[in-house]
């Protein structure tokens, strides 16, 4: 057998360029993260090899015992995680899970509600070029033109008059705590399941840091690779065991084929990493984090070129970023942070007046960082850093851009990722 860099050396090349990019740049895309050597590992071993169509002790292929064992332990790892008496590891991605449970649970032509994707939900929780929205009758809930926080209001006369068969709580664009307990309560007064998606903030339930929706929700999806911090893929959870069954059928073999083996033992490492005492303080971190930059950015200096951050707030693990006033838009702010080598991603916010490859906002998570080992004080510095470059788009200042690219690079230094990891041909 030949190794990567000598059988394809273009391939090892821009995988080493990528590892360098992650190493010398500053991770804020909320939805990322720099999952451990161990889960990466495992994700490399010869469990890509197996094919386990099944479950569990009820596969259709031989040769599953160890796959087995593999998948059993991912299994109870996160049952006991997310405190939820059954769950599914399979799924291959939050988008998949997501696609299992509605195939689970209702019909083609049923109405389900979710939050607007424009107001930070999730493309699979309705938008019409998505199989959520070709195949269900999506009715979507917003947030309040005042507070920006889901209108629960709406939600409930939304509800009453739709009659929905599900409704979807959870969000990809949005800084604030969902209420579970009255999503519940308006799902059981119109006769809906209530299905949350915790894709984001699965991390900060785990480390008891935000409320959990299991007690709550009929089933809870999540990916496993955002705040939680392992490989990509997705999970299913729930307390009801015909839903459970519905679910299982619905992944296997209603949606996917054989499951990915290497990436269930991959979740099974994350999901024993996230019930550390050091995971729970870095979920801390992560919080403590976000709230600096919301901070920074709410500053008299950021408000006086027309920059502010929505809801005023955080209380996880992101900052929405509102350039409405701004002469910058989502797109150059986006450009100038790369080129200071911080990685974000442009995102609309509520009623954004420029076209949706332009937008007028930034989201900005401080979950990836936090696992470079960032203090309060890395994190004061990085919030300082962002304030001051998105002060110099709006100004037009490009001189100040390489003596904030140096102080990036300063920090970078100072936190060094996966410095054991060697690249491809070292
Ligand atoms: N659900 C939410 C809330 C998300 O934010 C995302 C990803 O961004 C997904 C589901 C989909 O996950 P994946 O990209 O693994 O399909």
């Amino acid at each position: 057998t030949q190794d990567l860099v000598d059988l394809d050396p273009e391939i090892a090349g821009f995988i080493n360029q990528e590892l360098d990019r992650q190493q010398r740049g500053l991770e804020m895309i909320a939805s990322e993260n720099h999952t451990p050597l161990a889960v990466m590992q495992a994700q490399g071993s010869v469990l890509t090899n197996k094919y386990a169509e099944g479950y569990p002790g009820r596969r259709y292929y031989g040769g599953c015992e160890h796959a087995d064992s593999v998948e059993r332990l991912a299994i109870e790892r996160v049952k006991n995680l997310f405190g939820a008496q059954f769950a599914n590891v399979q799924p291959h991605s939050g988008a998949q899970a997501n696609a299992a449970v509605m195939h689970a649970l209702i019909r083609p032509g049923d109405t389900v509600m979710g939050l607007n994707l424009a107001h930070g939900g999730h493309l699979t929780h309705g938008m019409k070029l998505n199989f959520s929205g070709r195949l269900y009758n999506i009715v979507p809930y917003s947030v309040d033109e005042n507070t920006y926080e889901v209108d629960m209001d709406e939600v409930a006369s939304l509800a009453r008059e739709h009659q929905p068969k599900m409704i979807v709580a959870g969000w990809s664009a949005y800084p604030r705590q969902l209420d579970f307990a009255r999503f519940r309560e308006i799902a059981d007064e119109v006769g809906a399941y209530l299905f949350v998606d915790m894709a984001h903030f699965a991390g900060l339930v785990a480390a008891g840091l935000h409320p959990s929706p299991v007690p709550h929700a009929h089933v809870v999806s999540s990916t496993t690779h955002k705040t939680l911090a392992g490989p990509r893929g997705g999970i299913i959870l729930t307390n009801d065991a015909e839903i459970s069954k519905k679910i299982n059928s619905a992944v296997f073999p209603g949606q996917q084929g054989g499951p990915l083996m290497h990436v269930i033992a991959g979740k099974a490492v994350a999901f024993k990493v996230a019930g550390e005492e050091e995971f729970a303080e870095r979920q801390r971190r992560t919080l403590e984090g976000a709230r600096i930059l919301a901070d920074r950015l709410s500053q008299q200096d950021v408000a006086d070129v027309g920059i502010s951050v929505l809801t005023g707030g955080t209380d996880v693990h992101l900052v929405l970023v509102d350039l409405r006033n701004s002469e910058l838009d989502g797109k150059q702010g986006e450009d100038l942070l790369e080129e200071v080598d911080i990685t974000v991603n442009r995102n609309a916010v509520p009623w954004d007046p420029r076209p949706p490859m332009t937008t007028s906002g930034l989201r900005i998570g401080t979950p990836a960082l936090t696992t470079r080992g960032f203090s309060t004080e890395a994190f004061e510095e990085v919030a300082d850093i962002i304030a001051e470059t998105l002060i110099a788009g709006a100004t037009g200042n490009r001189d100040a851009l390489p003596e904030l690219a140096y102080r990036v690079q300063a920090l970078a230094d100072a936190h060094p990722l996966y410095p054991n990891l060697e690249p491809f041909g070292a």
